[in-house]
């Protein structure tokens, strides 16, 4: 055991002797060392912090230098760690985080280092790599590790985890933007599906900072009144005339322009700012149609996309409920446009809102049908009035005689389950001629009219 020695000359004695204090300082020095572990790692799982990850970051890249050889850093995120910690609560999220730790361990070299940055974030360190197949090598096995359960508490938790990389001395020379792009490409990796790994390229940071960009303009625009939404009109296939029009949401910034919304709707959706959004949306469009009502104009119906967070809220047939109750518009003109992977997510709670709407009157389309489930028995579940045929398959309708088997059996199943169908993209008279002789009810697309400006659709 470590000992401290103290001598003391003592001259009272003759001759004069030695006097040796030996104490056992085993406490101080356990204590000392956790001070320095606890500056150096992370107290759940044991890796090391931020602060010794950068240190030893610096140290390969300078050897790698030397060496000529590579230095890759992993940046690894858990999927959905966040539902895991919130229904199952923290102190299982915790074993979870730990239980990765391991894992991750088994999967590593000596020389690699393995750090924790702080929530559902690790960050592996391969030092002394030769080829760059070594770096895809290391990330097949992590990524085919957490195909095996991690034990917590008794329980089998499944996770996966989302990797990006970054290779020095490609991509940058300092270990801070190192991290930096790690963390850019693994985004990019949980943008194409999760479960993956992506490569840092330099466009990644300029998408990442206009991903920014948009959350932080996002969060200002309903306030600043810089979203207003385009109408669409669907056209009935055997008279020719307008039945309806789709409400679609246009976002117009002034620096940033007309930003598309498949760009910012899935922002809205991650951040939660579609909540407000849609509520708006919902109110805009029964505002406007209520509006045509009322200066004479035909009783045309509203279709309004609806994102599976609004249609699970809890109170979200009551919030339907007061804003026709609010504009004055009648029920049977709203028609709500949900997605398959809505139902698919939480059948049940989003059945009960659906059913209690559609008992006021309210209607309900498949938006995009055919991209997901596409079970069509699974639909008679709900209370779903128009089916719509994605634009994909009615693209090459008229070229691919696989898209216009499915579109016509589409069509015939629709019919004998009792729903309508709209066919969506419709871009040319081939394609709507084709969709008229197979019995499809309404069209939508450039070939009938673009989304137009409210104003612009009084016109039409
Ligand atoms: P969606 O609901 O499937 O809307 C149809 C999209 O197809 C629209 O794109 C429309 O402009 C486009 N489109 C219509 N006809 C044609 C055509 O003939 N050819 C081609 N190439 N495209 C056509 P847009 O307006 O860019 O909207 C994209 C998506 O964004 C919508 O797809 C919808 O999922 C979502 N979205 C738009 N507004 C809202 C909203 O207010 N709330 C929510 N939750 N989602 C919205
Ligand atoms: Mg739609
Ligand atoms: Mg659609």
């Amino acid at each position: 055991y470590p000992v401290e020695v103290r001598l003391h000359l003592s001259r009272t004695e003759t001759p004069p002797v030695f006097v040796a204090i030996i104490q056992d300082i085993t406490e101080r020095k356990r204590t000392e060392e956790q001070l320095s572990h606890l500056a150096y790692y992370d107290t759940l799982t044991g890796l090391p912090n931020r602060a010794l990850l950068l240190d030893r970051l610096q140290q390969a890249m300078v050897k790698a230098d030397r060496v000529d050889r590579l230095v890759a850093v992993l940046f690894l995120d858990l999927d959905r760690f966040k539902v895991i910690n919130d229904t199952l609560g923290h102190h299982l999220g915790d074993g979870l985080l730990k239980a990765v730790a391991e894992r991750l361990k088994d999967c590593m070299r000596a020389g690699d280092t393995i750090s924790r940055l702080g929530g559902d974030e690790f960050t592996v360190v391969l030092a002394d790599v030769a080829h760059v197949d070594n770096v895809t090598r290391v990330v097949h096995k992590i990524l085919d590790s957490f195909a095996r359960p991690f034990r917590v508490d008794d329980r089998d938790l499944f996770t996966s985890v989302s990797i990006g990389i970054t290779l020095y001395p490609f991509d940058v020379h300092d270990a801070e933007g190192l991290l930096k792009n790690a963390d850019a490409a693994m985004y990019h990796a949980k943008e194409s599906g999760r479960s993956t790994f992506r490569f840092f390229t330099a466009d990644l940071n300029v998408r990442a900072e206009r991903r920014l960009a948009l959350e932080t303009a996002l969060r200002q625009a309903l306030e600043k009144n810089q979203l207003s939404l385009h109408y669409q009109p669907q056209v009935d296939l055997k008279s020719g005339r307008i039945i309806g029009m789709e409400a679609l949401a246009r976002w117009q910034h002034p620096e940033l322009g007309q930003v598309p919304p498949i760009e910012f709707i899935p922002v809205a959706e991650e951040t939660g700012l579609i909540l407000p959004i849609g509520e708006w949306a919902l109110r805009e469009a029964c505002r406007q149609i209520k509006a045509w009502h009322a200066t004479g104009f035909p009783k045309l119906q509203v279709a309004v996309n609806i994102s599976g967070k609004q249609l699970l809220q809890k109170n979200f047939p009551e919030q339907v409920q007061a804003i026709l109750r609010e504009t004055g518009l009648a029920a049977r003109y709203l028609d709500l446009e949900l997605t398959e992977s809505i139902l698919m997510v939480d059948a049940g709670g989003g059945a009960a809102a659906m059913q209690a709407l559609h008992a006021l009157g309210v209607s309900f389309s498949m938006d995009d049908f055919g991209t997901g489930y596409s079970s069509l028995a699974y639909l008679k579940r709900f209370p779903i009035d128009v089916l719509k045929i994605d634009r994909s398959f009615v693209r090459d309708l008229t070229t691919n005689p696989n898209d216009a088997a499915i579109v016509k059996t589409i069509i015939a199943m629709a019919h004998t389950l009792g729903m309508r169908v709209i066919a969506e993209g419709v871009e040319t008279y081939e394609q709507l001629a084709f969709l008229r002789d197979q019995g499809c009810d309404g069209s939508q697309g450039y070939y009938c009219s673009k989304p137009l400006a409210a104003d612009d659709f009084t016109e039409l």
